[in-house]
């Protein structure tokens, strides 16, 4: 995406105002990659109608992942991107986050506040640029619990950690990958 269009403006001045950290300074993009997955896009769509979820009420949520390929500088996913090991990335991006639900369990959280997002991501070794994937939820059947040590609300397909302002995805349908943002600090 390039850096002179709206989108990317407004994606800049949200990561501003979602930036809570006095002591370490506001990300800087430098560089937006818009993900499409069609058929991750379907089921989202189809999820949100499930639920009459409306647009206001879809929320962004945060993601760092591993990169093994030059995604950065040749904007293309790598052949990689059928195998989990090699570029965790290029496979989510690909494949869609349901690839990281096993039997029923998600390994992962995507996380509300920007600031903790990025503390769990591991800058790039020679460039500096950390990367994250901006993703929107639409929390249908949601449930809340207080903390992370919490067992999952039974019927919940999405669990909100209210102590962590993170989610647990149960149903890869109501998530669904946007940008990949790269940034320095
Ligand atoms: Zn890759």
């Amino acid at each position: 995406m390039e850096s002179d269009t709206q989108e990317y403006e407004d994606i800049q001045a949200n990561l501003q105002k979602q930036w809570n950290s006095k002591s370490i300074p506001c990300p800087s993009l430098t560089l937006v990659l818009a993900v499409v997955n069609p058929r991750e896009d379907t089921n989202f769509t189809e999820y949100k109608n499930m639920y009459s979820i409306k647009d206001k009420n879809i929320s962004s949520f945060f993601l760092g992942t591993d990169i093994g390929c030059d995604l950065y500088y040749n904007h293309i996913p790598c052949k990689n991107a059928s195998n989990f090991s090699n570029c965790r990335m290029c496979h989510l991006t690909s494949h869609g986050l349901g690839k990281l639900i096993y039997h029923d369990n998600p390994s992962f959280s995507l996380q509300k506040n920007l600031v903790d997002a990025h503390l769990k991501v591991k800058p790039d070794s020679e460039m500096h640029i950390y990367s994250l994937l901006l993703c929107d939820v639409a929390c249908g059947n949601a449930k809340k619990v207080r903390t992370n040590n919490e067992e999952r609300p039974e019927g919940a397909d999405v669990v909100v950690v209210q102590q962590t302002e993170e989610v647990k995805v149960f149903n890869a349908d109501l998530a669904c990958i946007r940008y990949i943002l790269f940034y320095i600090v």
